[in-house]
């Protein structure tokens, strides 16, 4: 048997219809912004490994790194204890986040992340005798798939089994020039039961790329402010310069309350989830009283390995080249972008930095499961370029060292695919 018949025999993939879907690829090696499978074929990884890869694929400094901390300390508990690596990275990270960030919480991935920010929020307000329990978010909005993070998502094909169980939230429409004030009237309506807004700054990633001004972004969180209503700032897609700054809120003013960051953390070498937030919410946790403590912890957090390859990818992320790639990408996608925006069979094309996204014309039918998807998603994997699409929407989010050659390729091809799909 092949490594695709065996996986077939063992596992059950994410996202994945196993009556229907196609045969997993096996992938065996990575290298700059490529894989390569079992035959030798290579794929250039446009969508940076579920947007987790920032650096490229196997990259030999954080491979080193990594590997030093393997021999050094592999795990520590980390209630009670500490690590030179968490603290290491809690120290460089809160210097490079905005100044009101002061205190980092780890945890393992994206949505953990996001539960113990929620958790924050909602047992400040518990700790300080105030009965503020609802929470605000976007429609369509996706903070991860454990209960509380598809709580405060969109509610969607991906969550109708338990939608029922499911806490309420209350749902704005994105900020546009049109409804702003009326977005307001409505957090207004609700402002002192609100704990929290949680926000995608910028991009709804999963919602299939869909943008939003800062300057509205900022807007909403400064009236949120004004109403003490806490700033969870989802920075688990946008973090580490996807949007062409280092953080998607470098592009407001308002300062978020939190923070949450997972994928490009580890320069997507490892699983690690982190939670910032200010002195004045860790404040509220502090007590004589044992039960205002923050009852959150999981076996791996803070694993030493993790944050080894967490400050690797720090580094690199640091260096002026890294900026200068993030600088170059942003300027060929805007080039690409206005080349074929007019096309008769895009219904629009977008871009916030490293990000550019295009919806495919297809009359009615925009679901997710429209055959359009697979027809685009294998026509490129053909090609040998990894592009999943959103529903008709296709994005390319590569990891930075993608070389200029590699980006005209793809293009190439998807000027290719408006031809002749
Ligand atoms: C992917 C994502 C999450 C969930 O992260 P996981 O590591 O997949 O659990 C949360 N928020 C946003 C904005 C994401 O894009």
């Amino acid at each position: 048997m092949n490594l695709t018949e065996r996986d077939l025999k063992v596992i059950w993939h994410p996202y994945t219809q196993m009556k229907t879907a196609l045969p997993p690829i096996p992938i065996v090696r990575g290298e700059g912004a490529c894989v390569y499978d079992e035959n030798g074929k290579k794929y250039i990884d446009a969508v940076s490994s579920w947007w987790t890869n920032i650096h490229g694929h196997a990259h030999p400094y954080i491979a080193k790194k990594v590997a030093e901390q393997l021999l050094e300390l592999e795990h520590v508990i980390f209630a009670g204890f500490t690590h030179p690596g968490a603290v290491e990275l809690a120290e460089r990270l809160l210097q490079i986040l905005p100044d009101n960030q002061q205190k980092a919480f780890y945890s393992d991935n994206g949505s953990t992340a996001v539960e113990v920010a929620l958790k924050m929020c909602l047992q400040y307000w518990h700790n300080k005798g105030e009965n503020r329990t609802k929470i605000l978010a976007f429609k369509n909005a996706y903070h991860g798939d454990t209960f509380g993070a598809m709580a405060v998502s969109g509610r969607s094909a991906f969550t109708a089994a338990f939608d029922s169980l499911l806490f309420d939230v209350e749902f704005i429409d994105l900020p546009s020039d049109q409804n702003i004030q009326n977005l307001k009237s409505q957090i207004s309506d609700l402002k002192s039961q609100l704990a929290c807004f949680i926000f995608e700054p910028l991009v709804q990633g999963s919602a299939g790329m869909i943008m939003y001004k800062p300057e509205h972004l900022d807007e909403l969180m400064a009236y949120c402010r004004k109403e003490d209503v806490l700033l969870i700032d989802d920075e688990v897609f946008t973090g580490f310069g996807r949007t062409g700054k280092p953080f998607a809120c470098n592009h407001v003013t308002t300062q978020p309350d939190i923070m949450c960051f997972s994928k490009g953390l580890t320069g997507g070498t490892m699983a690690l989830g982190l939670t910032t937030c200010t002195q004045d919410i860790f404040d509220a946790f502090l007590s004589d009283d044992k039960l205002k403590t923050l009852f959150h912890g999981h076996s791996f957090t803070a694993n030493p390995v993790a944050c080894a390859a967490a400050l690797a990818s720090m580094d690199i992320f640091l260096q002026s080249s890294t900026t200068e790639n993030i600088k170059r990408i942003e300027g060929r996608h805007k080039e690409f972008g206005l080349k074929i925006k007019d096309h008769p069979k895009l219904k629009s094309v977008r871009q916030t930095g490293t990000i550019i996204a295009m919806e495919w014309q297809t009359g009615d039918n925009t679901s997710y499961f429209s055959s359009l998807r697979d027809r685009l998603y294998t026509y490129f994997l053909d090609a040998g370029i990894i592009l999943r699409p959103l529903g008709n929407i296709i994005y390319i989010l590569p990891p930075y060292c993608i070389t200029n050659e590699e980006l005209n390729y793809i293009y190439s091809k998807i000027e290719q695919a408006l031809e002749e799909i």
